[in-house]
């Protein structure tokens, strides 16, 4: 067994890493034109697949969620342009920063406002009508919104679905199950928001609370699960459907790139900035889109200092064989949508040649660029949301990010880039926690 000690002796970047710096790495088994895409267990087709059930789904969506009508019971969320705050975060951190700047708006996706509305609500869909086609109640060409009756409700009534959870994932889960009239459980973490438990309860959700961390909220959810016939226990460490649900963001992001008339290509390289926490949302965003866009994508992941469990699992190359814990870090963080100290062992090993790197950002600068944010743009996102915005910066200013452009022969490319920023949650905070959180990066801010 190799000491903390020795660890650091081989990857230097872990001493900043332990001492909850910020830091930002460049990932050297990135292969910018995928060879190993090939070798990965999930591919085109599966994303594909999922693609064709989430619109099998639609009609039944639009008729359960009357706010996904817009779009015809298909959850997407928009891409907004964020001048003024490209502007701001140029002055706040003193460097020029070329190209275009947008903000991918999943903290607005419909049913459960955060990127868990795409991974979450996808598995629940899926395993109803699993169930449904094989008791002969459903077939592929019907519409789906028969599902939207007390047969079918009663029909799943006799079927439960359990899920541990920081808090988002739970709320998916949970407001998706409950609706199609299945038994619900969610395991919730210590670092989960009250209101988010209270939410859950009001729509017949159970929801039992746990004094450790998520790590432990998954595990006693598993135990259930397990113990109980005809319950399904959604495996947030290392589900492939949830995956799935995550990566078909990218085809229809295609789509609204072109819409705003976006060029990504040869020239025009696209940078990704996404939120990570045990890995899934952001792991199955990159993964869709690597597939469609190769190397002219380049995807960089986020996490809070306090809780960098995937850097963690890459550098290390333990994957979920390690926990920031075993490092001395203690996992307690405001982003609670990245409180996680375990990354999941399946995303960690199929995303490590696609992933361009991975950066650390302190909770102070969460909430500064949630209010800068606020200002700038009126867009009010949840602390974890705001771990992308950051990223333009980090690869501008960081020696592994300046490196990362020039070993890519993207110096020249530069100014015409897109850069994405996911943010991944925030519609759904209660007003009052939302001021609370402004207030306290205003405060950094003076
Ligand atoms: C869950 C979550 C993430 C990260 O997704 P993982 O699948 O846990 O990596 C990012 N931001 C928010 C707001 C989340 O709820």
């Amino acid at each position: 067994m190799k000491t903390i000690q020795d660890w650091i002796k081989e990857y230097p970047l872990l001493n900043d890493l332990v001492a909850t710096k910020e830091v930002f790495w460049s990932n050297p088994k990135y292969e910018a034109f995928q060879t190993g895409l090939k070798k990965l267990p999930l591919n085109e087709k599966d994303v594909k697949d999922a693609e064709e059930r989430l619109k099998r789904f639609a009609p039944y969506i639009a008729k359960v969620f009357p706010e996904t009508r817009k779009l015809n019971g298909i959850i997407e969320s928009p891409i907004v342009p964020i001048p003024a705050m490209h502007q701001q975060l140029s002055h706040l951190y003193e460097h020029p920063l070329e190209g275009t700047f947008l903000l991918k708006c999943d903290s607005h996706l419909p049913i459960s406002g955060s990127i868990k509305a795409r991974g979450g609500i996808y598995e629940v869909l899926k395993h109803a009508e699993t169930l449904a086609l094989k008791h002969g109640l459903l077939a592929v060409n019907d519409d789906y919104s028969i599902l939207d009756s007390e047969r079918f409700r009663n029909f799943f009534s006799q079927y439960s679905i359990a899920v541990g959870s920081t808090g988002n994932l739970g709320l998916s889960i949970g407001i998706m199950s409950a609706k199609l009239g299945f038994k619900v459980t969610v395991h919730m973490s210590a670092d989960a928001k009250k209101w988010k438990k209270d939410l859950l309860k009001s729509k017949g959700v159970t929801v039992i609370e746990y004094k450790e961390d998520y790590s432990k909220a998954v595990e006693e959810g598993r135990k259930q699960a397990h113990s109980e016939p005809n319950c399904y226990f959604i495996d947030d460490e290392s589900s492939r459907d949830l995956f799935l649900g995550y990566a078909v963001a990218a085809s229809r992001l295609e789509k609204q790139l072109e819409d705003l008339n976006i060029t990504v290509d040869e020239n025009h390289p696209l940078f990704v900035y996404l939120p990570c926490g045990v890995g899934g949302g952001p792991g199955g965003v990159a993964f869709g889109l690597k597939l469609m866009y190769q190397h002219r994508v380049h995807c960089f992941f986020a996490e809070p200092t306090h809780s960098p469990c995937m850097l963690l699992g890459l550098v290390t190359g333990l994957h979920d064989k390690v926990s920031v814990q075993d490092f001395g870090i203690d996992n307690i963080t405001s982003a609670d949508g990245l409180a996680v100290g375990r990354p999941s062992g399946f995303v960690g090993q199929t995303i490590e040649s696609l992933l361009s790197g991975s950066y650390t950002v302190s909770d102070n600068e969460l909430f500064k660029l949630l209010s800068s944010l606020a200002d700038t743009e009126n867009i009010h996102l949840e602390p974890s949301a705001l771990a992308g915005v950051i990223g333009p910066v980090k690869l501008w200013t960081e020696k592994e990010g300046k490196e990362y452009i020039q070993n890519h022969n993207l110096t020249d490319k530069m100014k015409n880039a897109t850069h994405l920023m996911w943010a991944t949650g925030g519609s759904m905070v209660p007003k009052e926690t939302m001021n609370e959180y402004y207030k306290k990066g205003a405060t950094l801010l003076l």
